[in-house]
């Protein structure tokens, strides 16, 4: 046996046991022995019964002197056994296990560790661990610091603590460590098979974290180099056209924006009209904050394929996005000729003629279209895809040998050094800065005490200067769809609105109406005519409606700090002041704390790091649609583990002769396959 035995040879794992370890993404021996404890419950006192204590938790060893079932009034089943050493005798009681009975019979030696408490009038360890001891076995539930496994339904730490120890004690002499010894001195990380050993069965817990750190390395490790390898698969690409693009050409356009773009736009867009501009296909995420314009930035290169008699694929999360950038090329290109159609799931609006670019949802996939001369497919929120959708329209408009240029573009602002690692195969491009002339969003926290009068003053903004209000009901629950549940809060919120604002047109806004009444719902928020609009967070991918300046948003606590800031940046988009009130549903001064950061500053990117040190990445996509991928034991705030790995991963490729072990098995496997 060896770390890429299958799993499925180790002893009484039979089928039901392979998938339930499938579950949990393991499939090997190796998987399985870098399945890395949660935490650890420190049974390491062991003591004789004679000198137990009410309060400790301890590790006792002894002989069953009788054991029973007992029914209680209440009807739970307790299990009661007294345990015997050589200087006393103990209670130790569990519930609603009637096996033990069978399993625990008289006469038996055991090892139980946990907490001693009052039992009734007696001292009583309650709800033991225990194990049989048999011969010199090492005990593997009590007397150690005891690890406690992510589980899944169906597999228990037991089980799992016996597979693993099963398991190394076959492989540990076949652990072959990849990294040179070199790299592990300089670095100051122990080798493989120390590290296994010392996450499953440490002795103190300053050995968890050597070992942790070591098989986070590697982790963090194979995910740079798995980004190298698919930049690298990806550059062996030819490009389905290459185009001439000079700078000059593009000015035509510029020169009929209504504003000039920023320098952040300006670097973007030289930088993409290089990638086009070359063999290999660009494969380039464009990544700035709500609001940055981003879409200006991929019309300039759709306009560059355009001016070389080539289309662009414009594909968006929503029916909803996609009407508002056909929408909105329409008008940028109005002075030109460029033909564009809509395609969603109601149909294919278009001119007469053939289209230069194409908008649409993902019913592009779908619908019979001539993409051969596509040159440019741009993703618009690229994480509300899921990877297969995306490599779909890539080779839908690319061939065997060819692929078209690719412009993914996202709004969360996702820290450099992790964007670097989790999108290591991409180029990127980031607008740093807001278009001028940008008022900042006034944020105030509300606490439950003003909720009164905050609801009055939105009144007489709504009144005295025509205001138009977001309402954004509590998130429920993290579902890719939204949920009953979520409707059901947004109706109640809607309702509630209603009945304090009698006199006011309120809308509501989910995500189960239909297309037609969504689109219903938002032309009249968009034309004046509703004044509060109560939306779930759905919102948050970009419905434009500048005349919107105030929004309130329930139970803020529950959203991340960038999901906060995604969401306000819906309003504040025309020349009026505009605020953000956030009400809490705790009085925490912690989430005070962190609400707070939203009042000082307006950028996506600050938000995110923050939110990363305080809560950790989930956090800063709220949801896990976002497709940010979940680290199993490496942490996203391990800035300077990830800046290590991403170099010497950059070195292995580099240099794959110096690095063998490394690059050999980083080139086959499962590493590489996803
Ligand atoms: P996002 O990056 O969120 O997709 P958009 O592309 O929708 O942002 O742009 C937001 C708004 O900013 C649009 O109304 C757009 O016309 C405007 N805009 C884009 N670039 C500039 C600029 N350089 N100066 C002023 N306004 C701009
Ligand atoms: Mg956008």
């Amino acid at each position: 046996m060896d770390l890429n035995t299958p799993a499925s040879e180790l002893p009484l794992v039979g089928p039901v046991y392979v998938s339930r370890l499938k579950r949990l993404d393991i499939n090997t021996i190796g998987d399985l022995l870098h399945h890395v404890p949660s935490r650890y419950l420190d049974f390491r006192l062991t003591s004789e019964i004679r000198n137990v204590r009410p309060g400790e938790t301890v590790t006792l060893r002894g002989q069953i002197v009788s054991m029973d079932n007992i029914y209680t009034k209440k009807g739970t089943k307790i299990q009661a056994a007294k345990v015997k050493d050589s200087t006393g005798e103990i209670e130790a009681i569990w519930f609603n296990q009637p096996f033990l009975v069978r399993n625990l019979p008289e006469g038996t030696i055991v090892s139980l560790a946990g907490k001693v408490d009052w039992f009734g009038r007696k001292i009583a360890l309650i709800s033991p661990e225990y194990e049989k001891v048999l011969g010199n076995k090492k005990s593997l539930h009590t007397g150690r610091l005891v690890p406690i496994y992510p589980e899944t339904s169906g597999i228990s730490s037991k089980w799992m603590r016996g597979k693993i120890a099963f398991g190394f004690d076959q492989v540990q002499n076949n652990i072959e460590d990849n990294l040179p010894t070199s790299i592990l001195k300089n670095l100051n990380l122990v080798d493989l098979s120390s590290a296994i050993s010392s996450v499953h069965f440490p002795k103190t817990l300053e050995e968890v974290e050597e070992g942790k750190k070591r098989l986070a390395f590697d982790e963090l490790l194979r995910i740079q180099l798995n980004s190298l390898w698919k930049k690298k698969k990806w550059e062996q690409n030819k490009a389905s056209f290459r185009l001439s693009v000079k700078i000059k050409d593009t000015s035509k356009f510029l020169k009929k924006l209504p504003f000039k773009l920023t320098a952040s736009q300006d670097d973007a867009v030289k930088e993409i009209l290089d990638d086009l501009g070359k063999d290999n296909p660009m494969n380039r995420l464009l990544e700035g904050d709500v609001g940055s314009g981003k879409t200006v930035v991929a019309a300039i290169a759709a306009f560059a394929c355009f001016l070389n008699e080539h289309q662009t694929v414009f594909m968006a999360p929503t029916q909803i996005l996609a009407e508002q950038h056909f929408k909105t090329l329409k008008q940028m290109f109005s002075p030109f000729k460029v033909r564009i159609s809509l395609i969603t799931s109601d149909g294919i609006k278009k001119d007469f003629g053939r289209s230069d670019i194409f908008v649409g949802t993902h019913a592009l996939l779908h619908k019979k279209l001539d993409l051969a001369n596509v040159a440019l497919v741009v993703i618009d929120e690229q994480h509300k895809f899921g990877v297969k959708q995306r490599a779909r329209l890539i080779r839908k408009s690319g061939n065997k040998s060819t692929a078209p240029h690719i412009l993914t573009m996202t709004a969360t602002p996702i820290p450099r050094t992790i964007a670097l690692t989790f999108y290591g195969d991409l180029d990127l491009s980031t607008l740093t800065e807001l278009p001028k002339g940008r008022k900042p969003i006034k944020t105030w926290t509300i606490p439950p005490q003003k909720r009164e009068s905050a609801y009055q003053w939105v009144g007489e903004q709504i009144n005295e200067n025509q205001a138009q209000v977001f309402v954004i009901v509590p998130l429920i629950e993290e579902s890719e769809k939204e949920t009953m549940k979520q409707i059901k809060a947004a109706t109640s919120e809607y309702k509630a609105i209603k009945k304090i604002f009698p006199k006011l047109s309120i809308g509501l806004l989910h995500g189960r109406l239909k297309t037609k009444d969504k689109n219903k719902v938002i032309d009249l928020f968009k034309k004046g005519s509703t004044d509060i609009l109560v939306s779930t967070p759905v919102v948050e991918v970009g419905i434009d409606v500048p005349a919107a300046t105030i929004m309130l948003i329930e139970a803020a606590e529950r959203f991340g700090l960038a999901q906060l800031h995604q969401l306000r940046g819906r309003i504040g988009r025309g020349e009026k002041e505009s605020y953000c009130l956030l009400f809490a549903e705790t009085k925490s001064p912690k989430v005070q704390a962190r609400l707070n950061a939203l009042k000082i500053t307006m950028s996506g990117f600050e938000l995110a790091e923050l939110d990363l040190k305080l809560r950790g990445p989930g956090e800063i996509f709220g949801t896990k649609q976002h497709g940010f991928p979940e680290l199993k034991i490496a942490s996203w705030q391990d800035t300077e583990l990830i800046i290590i790995t991403k170099g010497l991963a950059q070195k292995v490729f580099k240099n794959p002769k110096k690095y063998k072990k490394l690059s050999s098995r980083f080139n086959k496997g499962k590493i590489l396959t996803n």
